[in-house]
């Protein structure tokens, strides 16, 4: 059957000539990253366009017009063009500077004219004179207008400038037939300032793979948002403005910028307006409800359309009896070394011989061929780990604890990390759902109606690096006590108190910068998150040989 090849989109030409990657990205995967830095980029755009035609496009005849080629094979918006003398003449806007210093070049076979304005740009106004000229208009001119450096430029027509646009949507539709992404781009200076730098992993795909020797720093090590918890029934999320707006009961109203906040938390009875959850789809937000108890319920996003190709991988992929098993083997592997290193760390009692058998059941997993097997030395290394985790307590903590319980938990140790354990899980679900994985189907954990068993999957490993270490900084440092707990037909809960102080731990935590062991680079726990789905990704779309989660010395 004929596949039909929809147009390209004028825009695309632009992204194309940067970078083929990047077009591979957006317009095939149709990737896109929403940051602080995209938000407001696009608000400012936006009040561009309502300016424009006072300054720069003083005179434009015809704004913001969507033009299709005659022979149907590009499209796209033309922000403004001006009708002189009977020509048609479309002006690019561009933030940045122009090129100070143009070279000869030949782009896709094409000379390029010798002007100061950058290849990718080039393309985009050959493009917008395409579509003028296709449509029957005389159009031998464009413009190009650089903000930084107040120039515009002018492209005068040449009949290469569409050999030059033929030639990209040729290059455009063979991608887009052809399965195969482009290979990242080795130390260029374009990653840099690309807004896929996050989604690509340009150098650490090249540094695992050998072509590079040292990653740059991920920027921003740190996500760009906050998360916002709203813990109190009865409490309501709105939105005001460019707000978000929080009433709750005991602590009135409250604002935040919306753009500041990537996730919503809302624990119990907590009302959320349709605009507000609306604001959290349009950038790309989730929002995560909790029982009272805090057990993850559900989440809400935008329509799952993103990355369609790396959920198909993950479908095909965990169904692998290999597969499944080398990365179940590597996050149990994982998880035990982490366990230990946690005990080597804290524990205050001998614990030579624990450690000695956390490491001899972790050196066991190799020789492991079935999961349940692989399950078997989890639990006994789970046991070994819980037996102990008492002596990483001060001698003055009013803490104790002899083994893990829940539903429902018998001390106030337990009551803490189910609930912490849940905030990880939103945490992992969150991520995983950004790298486009569906986070309900995993390789370890059985597939159930209703739970995450990706994300439980993923935060294996993360368990004792996360949540059993903030729990061991609130009870040993006394910044939770006794009477944050309430105790109830024979279980121990954790009061309105005990909630705030653990999302306080919890969110120091996460938000702390780490070195990346592989890469050198420091970034939050958070971010590690986001890392590590973005690498398992790259392994299952095989760009990568391997994937392994993060241990701890
Ligand atoms: S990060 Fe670099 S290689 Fe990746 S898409 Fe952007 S420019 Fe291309």
């Amino acid at each position: 059957m004929s596949q039909e090849i929809e147009p390209v989109e004028l825009r695309a030409l632009n992204e194309l000539v940067y970078c083929e990657r990047l077009y591979y990205l957006m317009y095939v995967q149709r990737l896109f990253e929403t940051s602080i830095d995209t938000i407001e980029g696009k608000k400012k755009h936006e009040k561009r366009k309502e300016n424009s035609p006072k300054n720069l496009l003083d005179g434009a005849d015809i704004s913001h017009t969507t033009l299709y080629s005659k022979d149907g094979k590009l499209c796209g918006r033309v922000d403004s063009i001006k009708n002189e003398d009977e020509q048609y003449i479309p002006i690019e806007d561009k933030n940045g500077k122009m090129l100070e210093y143009p070279l000869e070049k030949t782009l896709f076979d094409v000379e390029l004219p010798k002007i100061n304005v950058w290849d990718n740009d080039l393309a985009q106004i050959a493009g917008q004179m395409y579509l003028l000229r296709s449509n029957g208009h005389e159009c031998n001119l464009g413009k190009v207008y650089y903000r930084a450096s107040n120039r515009l430029i002018d492209v005068t027509y040449e009949p290469t400038l569409d050999t030059f646009v033929t030639k990209l949507i040729d290059k455009a539709n063979e991608f887009k037939r052809c399965k195969k992404m482009p290979e990242p781009l080795v130390d260029s200076e374009k990653c840099v300032r690309c807004s896929l730098n996050f989604i690509c992993l340009p150098d650490e795909q090249n540094f695992i793979v050998k072509k590079t020797d040292e990653p740059r720093r991920l920027y921003p090590g740190r996500p760009d948002g906050g998360i916002l918890y709203v813990i109190s029934n009865g409490g309501k999320v709105s939105k005001e403005g460019d707000n978000f707006s929080v009433w709750t009961p005991d602590e009135g109203k409250s604002c935040v910028p919306a753009k500041d906040v990537e996730h919503i938390c809302l624990f119990g009875n907590v009302q959320i307006t349709t605009q507000a959850i609306r604001e959290m789809i349009r950038h790309e937000g989730t929002i995560s409800y909790f029982s009272t108890s805090g057990y993850l319920e559900g989440m809400t996003s935008g329509i799952v359309t993103k990355n369609i190709f790396l959920r198909q991988k993950q479908f095909l992929g965990f169904n692998v009896p290999n597969i499944r098993l080398n990365l179940s083997k590597k996050i149990v592997e994982a998880k035990i070394e982490n366990q230990r290193t946690l005990l080597r760390r804290n524990g205050k009692a001998d614990l030579g011989e624990t450690l000695k058998f956390l490491k001899n059941t972790s050196k066991q997993i190799d020789n492991t061929d079935n999961l349940d097997s692989l399950r078997g030395f989890e639990g006994i290394a789970a046991q070994k780990y819980w037996e102990n985790f008492g002596t990483m307590l001060n001698d003055s903590c009013e803490f104790n604890i002899t083994g893990r319980n829940k539903r429902p938990p018998k001390d106030e140790i337990n009551a803490i990390l189910s609930y912490g354990y849940s905030l990880l899980t939103r945490d992992f679900s969150a991520a995983l759902a950004t790298a486009g994985f569906d986070y309900m189907f995993g390789f370890y954990h059985a597939v159930v109606a209703g739970r995450p068993a990706f994300s439980l999957d993923m935060m294996e490993p993360y368990r004792p690096l996360v949540v059993d270490s903030t729990i061991l900084r609130l009870v040993n440092e006394k910044q939770i006590s006794k009477e944050d707990f309430v105790v109830f037909d024979g279980g121990v809960y954790m009061a309105q108190a005990a909630k705030k102080k653990l999302l306080t731990a919890y969110e120091r935590r996460v938000d702390e910068m780490i070195t990346h062991p592989k890469f050198g680079y420091r970034l939050s726990y958070r971010r590690m998150f986001m890392l590590e789905a973005k690498l398992l990704a790259k392994y299952l779309t095989g760009e990568l040989p391997e994937y392994s989660p993060l241990t701890t010395r």
